[in-house]
Order: C-alpha cells, then structure tokens, then sequence
C-alpha cells in the first residue's frame, strides 16, 4: 500500500487519524496497565496529553510526505517529458514502446531543415520557439495513441501503433503538409519553416532500434534530395540496417 498525501486535506485527513490513533492507543494502554481508580481519574488528561503531544508531530510527518509525493511527480513528470515541448522523452519513448504487442506499426523521424539557421538569425530564444510550434504541429496532427518524443535538439521521432506503413506514410505526408502550411510565429513575425521526415515500418517493438536507424536512412535520403518532403525506407536505395540484416524485420 502507497502513502499518498498530495493536498493540504490529504495531510489534515492523515493528522487526524494519526492522533486518533495514538489517543485510542494511549487509552486502550492505560485501560490494561493502570488500576481502574487510576485510570478513571487520568484517562481524560492522558488523552490530551496524546493529542498535544501527537498532533504536531503527525502535522510535520504528514507535511514532509506530501513534499515527497510533489518532488516524486516533478521527477516523473522531468524524466517522463520534455520540458520545453512537452513531447516524450527518449526514455518513455522506449518504456511506453516495451509495453507495445507485436503488430504493424510505423516509426517516424521529423526533422526540421535548416534549424541551424532560424537560431543565428533570429536567436536561441526564438529557435525555442519554433521548436514548441513544430512540436505542437507535430502532436496535434497525431492520434492519442502515438507516441510523440523528441530526441535531440530538432529531431521528433514517432511511433504509430497499429498502423501499416501505407497509412504511415500518408501520415507522414500530412505531418509534412501542416508543418509546410502553418508558418512559425516569433516575435509577430511569420517564419516557414519546413521538415524532412523519414519512415520505416516494424512488426516488433524488440526491434525498435533497427527502425529508428532505418527511418533515419531514410531521412539522410529525404535531406539530400532537397528536404521538405517524405522518404520511405528501402533497403534497396538506403544502405542496409545494422549487421542483424534489420531488413528483415522491417
Ligand atoms: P538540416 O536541414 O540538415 O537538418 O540542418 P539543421 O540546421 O536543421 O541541422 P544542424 O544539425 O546543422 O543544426 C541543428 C541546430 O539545432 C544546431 C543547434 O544549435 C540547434 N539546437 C539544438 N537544440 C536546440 C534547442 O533546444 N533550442 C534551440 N533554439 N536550438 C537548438
Ligand atoms: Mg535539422
Ligand atoms: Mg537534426
């Protein structure tokens, strides 16, 4: 069982039952070790005595693990999602992906083009802000299911649960289509940015990593023919994943 106190009621709540607890205590103590004239006579100022003496002490407890229960979901919240997109963390990304069942799905990696440059002319600050607006197109152009995480500095990487890579790369299309449609605002001025997006397909969430290398050939392809755009992985075109032939799982 999990002691959880998260509001002020909560530790009032725990207080309360704590020196409830400790009175009735004291007087079930008292009732079996002391003659009954002498009980009779201190019961009721044993009992406050309990009370005075519990009530703060279980105040202070009942304070510090609500502190805990705060600091523990600030932790969670920290290690479970980025903070300046709200996007999954790596190490969600690969936890929420481990509880996945085997089935078709696709994975997707979005980069934005020339991020680089959007940072040196318009500054850091600025760049924080297009990479929240890219985040949001990416994220609210996917379905709950998805798993949104951002991997490095510009880089999303998407897992699509029960979706053929047919569908995924017509998702991949629309990501790409809204990014292109929606330009980015700084400072009131509009900026368009566009992304390259590279896509793989995968059977087994025990794969996952022969897919992110795939869906990242697959983007190298997508940069170096212009950007802006969609490349599927073929392992025909692209160079062939990891020495494990990934292929093959794709
Ligand atoms: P390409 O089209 O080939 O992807 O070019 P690019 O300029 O987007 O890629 P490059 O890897 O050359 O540059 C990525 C830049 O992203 C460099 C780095 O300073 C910036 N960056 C990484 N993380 C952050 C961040 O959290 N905030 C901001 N503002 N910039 C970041
Ligand atoms: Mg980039
Ligand atoms: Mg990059």
């Amino acid at each position: 069982m999990q002691l959880r106190l998260s509001t002020r009621n909560d530790v009032r709540l725990f207080t309360a039952i704590v020196v409830v607890a400790i009175v009735c205590g004291s007087v079930l103590l008292n009732f079996m070790i002391m003659p009954p004239d002498l009980m009779r006579k201190t019961m009721i100022s044993g009992a406050v005595i309990a009370m005075i003496l519990s009530a703060p002490v279980a105040y202070f407890v009942g304070t510090r693990l609500r502190e805990i229960h705060d600091l523990n979901q600030r932790l969670r919240q920290a290690i479970s999602f980025d903070p300046l997109t709200g996007a999954h963390t790596r190490t969600n990304f690969h936890s929420r992906v481990a509880q996945l069942r085997r089935g078709p799905m696709s994975l997707i990696i979005a980069d934005i083009d020339h991020f680089k440059a959007i940072n040196d002319r318009f500054g850091h600050q600025a760049g924080d802000t297009a990479l929240q607006q890219f985040a949001n197109a990416l994220m609210d152009n996917c379905r709950a299911s998805d798993i949104v995480a951002r991997f490095g500095g510009e880089e999303f990487v998407i897992l699509m649960p029960a979706t053929v890579t047919r569908d995924g790369l017509i998702a991949a299309e629309r990501l790409c289509q809204s990014v292109r449609a929606c330009p980015i605002t700084v400072d009131g001025t509009l900026m368009n940015v566009t992304a390259s997006f590279g896509i793989a397909g995968l059977t087994d969430p025990a794969r996952i990593e022969q897919a992110i290398r795939a869906a990242d050939l697959a983007l190298y392809r997508a940069k170096a023919e212009g950007r802006n755009r969609v490349c599927l992985y073929d392992p025909h075109i692209d160079k062939t994943v990891g020495p494990a032939s990934a292929t093959s799982a794709l």
